[in-house]
């Protein structure tokens, strides 16, 4: 198809799910490299606090919606991101039908917006599309090992289905669909509420309060800094020709939950101790990306370490905490 005229300004690009922490780093990346952002996000576990610095941006607009909900965009869409999705446990499990829905019929809509603008389409999928791994590390062909029953089903089995409806509408040849298997990512403008461990762990010391530790906490996770991911998800949407398939998107880098809480409290002067709570049922026991793909077909890996990475986070947390203590003072 003919690229349509723009003038100067680059693409006209959607991001659902463009308020919450990595879509509003996503929005700002595409504002500053000279595209049209449209942000649709209905603030389930996002805000409009994190798009503060863009909402002067003549080139940045919000609507405020469901993606359950049908969605018309009156613009010429070049690009639809896919983001919308609550992605900590405890948000994802508060409403599981409502997060199940936005996986299968939010995706069904933006899928149709794509078609119908025959926009690209980028999937913001997970690495919890692996469940509890047998494998390790996981590579894009492992089919994973979920409970299609369990509290994280919502979520898992959710994104598994909406990665079906995206591999069927490329092989229908109606969408040119692009799917990142996104693992767990880090940094400002996570909710200090979100309850993810990061956020939780650098919250909790800056309060002085304990490290809620789940379990015995030898499992296992991979943290990447957001900078990497939003450069990563960029690439994958922007690479020629379609990859054809799922490309893992994280960190190869792997910490236990302990490595990460005595971490943060190496970088934080706080009277923290650490204390152990029940571990989640169906709590994944280890993960780390295989991001052979990624390297090969973005030339894509992260560039910032764990160490610095918190650095920045526990920054931010600082500041944005600061900012909630004067807010709240009469
Ligand atoms: P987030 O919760 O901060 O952001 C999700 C955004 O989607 C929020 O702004 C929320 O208000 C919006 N949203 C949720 N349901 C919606 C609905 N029905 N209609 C419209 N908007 C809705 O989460 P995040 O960490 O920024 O994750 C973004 C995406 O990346 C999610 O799809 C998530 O599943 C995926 N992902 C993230 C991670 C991670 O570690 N951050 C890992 C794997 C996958
Ligand atoms: N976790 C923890 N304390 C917390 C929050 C999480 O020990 O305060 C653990 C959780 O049980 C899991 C890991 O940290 O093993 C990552 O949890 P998170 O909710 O960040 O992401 P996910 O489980 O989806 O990878």
């Amino acid at each position: 198809m003919a690229r349509r005229n723009r003038g100067s300004r680059g693409k006209i690009i959607l991001v659902a799910g463009g308020a919450g922490f990595v879509g509003s780093h996503l929005c700002s990346a595409l504002l500053g490299a000279g595209n049209r952002v449209i942000c649709l996000d209905s603030y389930l576990t996002g805000s409009p606090a994190n798009l503060s610095s863009l909402q002067d941006n003549p080139y940045f607009t919000v609507i405020e919606q469901d993606v359950c909900d049908e969605i018309e965009i009156d613009e010429p869409l070049d690009c639809v991101y896919n983001l919308a999705c609550p992605a900590s446990p405890p948000s994802y499990q508060a409403d599981p039908i409502h997060t199940m829905m936005t996986s299968v019929t939010g995706t069904g809509n933006l899928l149709r917006l794509a078609e119908r603008h025959r926009a690209v389409f980028l999937q913001a999928s997970t690495s919890e599309i692996y469940g509890d791994p047998l494998e390790h590390p996981q590579q894009e062909d492992y089919w994973g090992h979920v409970n299609c029953t369990g509290p994280r089903a919502c979520y898992d089995e959710g994104k598994r289905a909406a990665e079906a409806l995206c591999f069927d509408s490329l092989r229908a040849g109606n969408v040119d669909v692009r799917v990142a298997r996104i693992f767990n990512t880090y940094g400002p403008y996570m909710q200090p509420n979100d309850g993810r461990i990061v956020s939780n762990f650098i919250v909790q010391a800056l309060r002085n309060e304990p490290l809620t530790i789940y379990g015995n906490g030898e499992q296992t996770r991979s943290f990447c800094y957001v900078s990497d991911l939003v450069e990563g998800l960029i690439r994958l949407m922007n690479r020629q020709p379609n990859p054809g398939g799922p490309v893992n998107l994280g960190n190869p880098g792997e910490f236990t939950v302990i490595e990460l809480a005595e971490l943060v409290l190496s970088k934080i002067a706080t009277a923290s101790t650490i204390v152990h709570a029940p571990l989640p049922p169906d709590d994944p026991k280890r993960r780390r990306p295989d991001i052979a793909r990624a390297r090969t077909l973005l030339d894509w890996q992260p560039k910032v370490p764990l160490q610095d990475g918190l650095s920045h986070t526990i920054a931010w947390f600082q500041s944005a905490l600061a900012k909630q203590r004067t807010v709240r003072r009469p």
